[in-house]
């Protein structure tokens, strides 16, 4: 679990505000959610034979004795915050969220036990306009992120009826080669065995790879839907690749699954994933709602964004404010009320604990502020304010108090 210290938070400023825009953009709305929810919510939604709930999970009990669990994503206290709150009977959804999610997961880079997530879920449409749309959306805020480097893919998973089937054909075809599965993937055969396409062993990525597509047993609706997708994508401009052996890590999707990857961050290249779950609202006991999502993980969004050359833009003050001596601070304190007054996004710092001319001076130059401002007892009686560049050859001049701001914005271009 990581503190994200100031220089760093300023960069997670611009990119998540950058990211809210965006989503809003597209008319969603944000719910925050709690961080607890009891461990049932996840356990049914996301499925005991994943990875998650098999050994991610924080869970302990509170002091009546109810079992509680720190989230590990989001979209099932969404579900369940929109039954609980009567969201979705006969009214449609688009919701985001962003916080912190809690995995016990072995910490590397791209890999944390306390990660955040951005959380996109929109309830009550069928698709596939939206499933589209969801990764449109993707598009765009990579575009204005400046990343490049990543790539969408996407797959289906068929209806329930399909997925039976493909799974029988998945038993067969590893049960027939189950003395070369790992422990994980033994397991999983009995359990769900769509989950041993996800495992991230390297050995077993040959059998993988050989085993049977679902592409190949779709039923007509969700093949369907599947080309439409494409279509809709295509028409869009926005390239995919179709990875038929794409699973997602949680047990309640259908149809629609994607991914965005990127080969900038080493091995934990999947900054964004999501995918259809028109079943889990009725699972987690709402009546029957069709639902599409994504998540993305913001401590990989955010190093991709540094990889691409993207910065945190200026974190320096514009302003610094000398002012010496007890007489002229009060002139000082309000000279800096009054541009923040004037211009409610400059960043005024206004210098405190005193100190002489030289040490403030000092100050001011290692705030990295484009100006300082130096008020004195002489300027203070005349009203006046110096106006000293400290980052380009220009002369310092005297400025009229109640002119400060006016002639700051001009200098600083607002
Ligand atoms: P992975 O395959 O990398 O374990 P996942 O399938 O478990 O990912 P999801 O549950 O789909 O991931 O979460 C969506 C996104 O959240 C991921 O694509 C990733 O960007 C991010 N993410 C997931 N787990 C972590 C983690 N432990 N630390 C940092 N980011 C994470
Ligand atoms: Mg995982």
């Amino acid at each position: 679990m990581n503190d994200i210290l100031p220089e760093v938070s300023a960069t997670w400023q611009r990119v998540e505000s950058i990211v809210c825009e965006v989503i809003e953009s597209y008319g969603y709305r944000e719910i925050r959610l709690p961080v607890l929810e009891h461990t049932d919510v996840f356990a049914r939604a996301i499925g005991d034979a994943t990875d998650i709930v098999e050994k991610e999970m924080y869970t302990f009990r509170d002091r009546n004795d109810e079992s509680l669990t720190m989230r590990p994503e989001a979209t099932a206290g969404m579900v369940r915050a929109g039954i609980t709150n009567g969201l979705f009977h006969n009214q449609r959804q688009k919701l985001w969220t962003l916080g912190p999610m809690f995995r016990y997961e072995k910490p590397q880079k791209g890999r944390y036990r306390q990660f955040h997530q951005f959380d996109v879920e929109a309830m009550g449409y069928p698709g596939p306009d939206i499933d589209a749309e969801l990764m449109i959306m993707c598009a765009r805020m990579w575009e204005r992120l400046g990343l490049s480097r990543l790539w969408l893919e996407i797959n289906t998973l068929g209806s329930p009826e399909t997925r039976a089937k493909y799974r029988d054909e998945l038993v067969s075809y590893f049960s027939a080669v189950k003395s070369q599965l790992d422990e994980d993937s033994i397991r999983r055969l009995g359990k769900n065995p769509l989950r041993i396409l996800d495992s991230k062993n390297p050995e077993m990525q040959e059998l993988i790879a050989a085993a049977p597509v679902m592409t190949d047993y779709l039923d007509g609706e969700s093949a369907a839907h599947f080309e439409r997708l494409k279509a809709l994508l295509d028409a869009a401009g926005v390239p995919y690749v179709v990875n038929p052996r794409l699973v997602r890590g949680l047990d309640y999707y259908n149809l629609t699954v994607f991914e965005w990857i990127t080969d900038a961050l080493g091995s934990q290249g999947a900054v964004c994933a999501g995918g259809r779950y028109d079943g889990l609202v009725e699972k987690l006991g709402g009546r029957s709602t069709p639902a599409i999502g994504w998540a993305m993980g913001v401590e990989r969004l955010v190093a991709l964004y540094e990889a691409c050359g993207g910065d945190a833009g200026q974190s320096a003050p514009d302003v610094y404010i000398v002012a010496v001596g007890d007489a002229a601070f009060p002139a000082g304190m309000a000279a800096a009320e009054n541009l923040r007054d004037a211009m409610p996004a400059l960043k005024v710092e206004l210098n405190l604990g005193g100190g002489n001319f030289k040490s403030q001076l000092k100050r001011a130059d290692k705030s990295g502020a484009a100006y300082a401002v130096v008020i004195g007892e002489d300027e203070m009686l005349r009203k006046e304010a110096g106006l000293k560049p400290l980052r380009t050859a220009e002369d310092q001049t005297s400025v009229a108090l109640d002119e400060l701001a006016r002639t700051l914005a001009e200098r600083l271009k607002r």
